[in-house]
Order: C-alpha cells, then sequence, then structure tokens
C-alpha cells in the first residue's frame, strides 16, 4: 500500500515541468561544458540510486499525445488515502464524479514541452534477480512496485538537482509523458528485445526505466549493438511462457502499429499489451513478469554472464538450449525466499 501512495503522489508531482529555482548566490545557469554537465549528472543520478544512466537527444516521436491530467492525479490520490486512512472524501474536498472525469480536456505534451527541452536523462533502477526467479507472486509484485514508487524518489531529486543549477526538468516514470524504453535506446542503455523490454548488456530486462527531460545542454550517448535482435530470432522463450499469449512467437517483425498500444516507425516484435493487461486483470494481479523471469538475458551481474550475454548473437539457439538445461529459467518457491538469512542477503546492486 506505501508503495501504492508513492506511487500516486510521486506521479502527481513529476506530471509538469519544474522551473528553474536556483540556491542563494547563483544568479544564472551554471555554466560548463556538454561533457562534464553529462558526467555530472549522470554522477548525481547514480547518487540518488540510478543502477544504469546515460543521456540522449529527446525523439519527440516518443512523447505522448497527452498527458494525464493533474486532476486526475489529485482525484486519484484522494481516492487512495480515503482508502489508505478511512477518510471521507469530503475531508479532502470534491472528487470529480467518473463522468466529469471523461469530459477533461488532457494537455498536449508537444504543446506543453518547449522545444529547447531537448535533452534526456535516462535512469534504469534495477529489480531484484531473486524476487523475479519467483514470478507471479507476492515477492516479485512487491519488487516491481518497490522500483516503481522508487523512480518517484530518483527523478524527483534528479530534477530538483538539475533545477538547482539553473535548468528546467520534467521527470518521467512508467506513466509519460513519453516511452521510457525507446528513450533509453537511444540513451545507449541496451537494445529492445521480442518481449518489447530493454534488454541491458549487464542487467537484461531487470529494469524500469525512469529519466528527467531538460533544457541542460549535455553530451549524448550513443545506441549500443549488442546483438539482441538476432539472438531472440534463435530464442523465443518469452513468447512461449507468456500467458497471455502477448509476444509474438514468429520472427515477422514489423514498423506498423499493429495493436492501440504500439506505435509506427521501428521495426519491432509488436507486443499486445491490452492482452497482457487484461490478462492481470482477469486473475486479479499487478504484474505478471514471466518476461522478465524466463529471459536468459536476465542473469545475476556477473562477469561470466556478462560474457554470455556478450556472446549471445553467436552461440544462438546452443545458449537457448544451454540456458533451460542449466534450470535457470526454473521458478523457485517463495517460501525459500522468506527463509534467507537477512544479514547474508544483499538485494540487487549485485556486479560481481
Ligand atoms: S507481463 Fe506476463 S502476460 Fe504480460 S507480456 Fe509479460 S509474460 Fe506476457
Ligand atoms: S526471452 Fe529470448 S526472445 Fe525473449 S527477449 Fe529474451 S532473449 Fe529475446
Amino acid at each position: 500500500m506505501s508503495s501504492a501512495l508513492l506511487f500516486k503522489v510521486g506521479s502527481f508531482a513529476t506530471s509538469h515541468i519544474w522551473e528553474p529555482e536556483l540556491p542563494p548566490g547563483l544568479t544564472e545557469p551554471y555554466q560548463t561544458t556538454p561533457e562534464e554537465a553529462a558526467q555530472t549528472v549522470k554522477m548525481a543520478a547514480k547518487h540518488f540510486g540510478a543502477s544504469v544512466v546515460g543521456t540522449c537527444k529527446l525523439n519527440r516521436n516518443w512523447l505522448f499525445s497527452h498527458r494525464y491530467h493533474n486532476e486526475n492525479w489529485k482525484t486519484d490520490a484522494k481516492d487512495l488515502f480515503t482508502k489508505v486512512f478511512g477518510l471521507e472524501k469530503g475531508l479532502l474536498g470534491p472528487v470529480m464524479t467518473p463522468e466529469e472525469r471523461k469530459t477533461l480536456q488532457l494537455p498536449h505534451v508537444d504543446d506543453e514541452l518547449p522545444q529547447e527541452m531537448n535533452n534526456v536523462v535516462v535512469c534504469g533502477i534495477e529489480m531484484d534477480y531473486e524476487a523475479y526467479r519467483r514470478t507471479l507472486s507476492c515477492v516479485e509484485v512487491a519488487e516491481t512496485y518497490r522500483a516503481y514508487s522508487f523512480d518517484k524518489f530518483l527523478i524527483m531529486h534528479l530534477a530538483l538537482f538539475i533545477n538547482y543549477m539553473g535548468y528546467r526538468a520534467w521527470p518521467f516514470g512508467s506513466y509519460g509523458p513519453g516511452l521510457g524504453i525507446p528513450m533509453a535506446v537511444d540513451a545507449g542503455l541496451g537494445e529492445m528485445g521480442r518481449n518489447g523490454l530493454l534488454i541491458n548488456p549487464e542487467l537484461g530486462p531487470r529494469l524500469r526505466i525512469c529519466g528527467v527531460i531538460t533544457d541542460m545542454p549535455m553530451q549524448p550517448d550513443k545506441p549500443i549493438d549488442m546483438g539482441v535482435a538476432k539472438f531472440c530470432e534463435t530464442c523465443a522463450i518469452c513468447a512461449d511462457n507468456c500467458p497471455s499469449e502477448s509476444i509474438p512467437k514468429d520472427n515477422n517483425r514489423t514498423a506498423e502499429a499493429v495493436y492501440n498500444t504500439t506505435n509506427y516507425g521501428v521495426k519491432k516484435w509488436p507486443i499486445d499489451a491490452s492482452k497482457c493487461k487484461a490478462y492481470w486483470d482477469d486473475h486479479n494481479i499487478s504484474a505478471c513478469g514471466n518476461c522478465v523471469h524466463y529471459c536468459p538475458y536476465n542473469k545475476p551481474n556477473t562477469a561470466m554472464h556478462r560474457m554470455a550475454a556478450h556472446m549471445a548473437p553467436v552461440l544462438g539457439s546452443a545458449l537457448v538450449k544451454m540456458d533451460e538445461t542449466l534450470g535457470y529459467s526454473e521458478p523457485k518457491d517463495v517460501a525459500s525466499w522468506w527463509a534467507q538469512n537477512p544479514n547474508k542477503f544483499h538485494p540487487r546492486s549485485t556486479r560481481k
């Protein structure tokens, strides 16, 4: 519940542009080189808790057409407060009726976001490997929403840091104002896999994406080529283990907008996100996670696994077979997660 609360409050706080608020003594934006600015902002992001971070130019094709209305966030937050603290809605002011919500004019992102705000700091937040070995369980769902909640902490601090350097900032998380995964690809954090997720060289798909759009001039990183699409052509484990059959099993990648949840212009495996969400709703779950858990790129961050990820496009189906034989995709039971020694259990940040 606390995750849901932070999610709502953070979502409200991050649904608009933060104007600069210079600290005492600074009368104009901090001037530096784009290289130093990128280095500084990335170190700040790591300090605030990013597992991986990169920078890119903003491709406005990744922006949503509209953003969620502040009034919606307020209503959601009031509803949640009512549920959590048992307060009457009257104490928190009037909330909109469902009919009123439907008539809200949603703000246009393209109108709101100034053209000068054309740089992005993109962050990935690692989710725990052991929690994700237990997909469709309480520990995996809890870890998913911990990461979603933590992204608010990270991006609000990072936006404030950028504000204090004298620049505008629009923090974003899982709700927009744009698509995080293509921004992460542009920022060199990985490639998109068959499962529609970012595949990072060290953490695979076990990341949640967030960041800050800003007018602070920054040196952009370059996209990387680690051969993910080539390997995915020989592997369809995510599709085989998707209970809603939302991930294609064939190799017909397309640049068309096949579903109302996919956009056009980039050749990829189209994911039927509505079907995925309908499966969650039908089974009363708030995350499934099999497309993360079963992916061979989802491994502990060790030198051996980084080497395997590097070799994956060459090894192809042999690596898929090896993954199955070694039992990596075998789900573990939840009881064994709770039974771990807390003083020897170090979730996340496991680069070895
Ligand atoms: S979350 Fe589950 S249902 Fe949705 S695409 Fe991934 S594997 Fe399929
Ligand atoms: S499970 Fe296999 S096909 Fe799916 S994204 Fe991972 S590597 Fe690609």
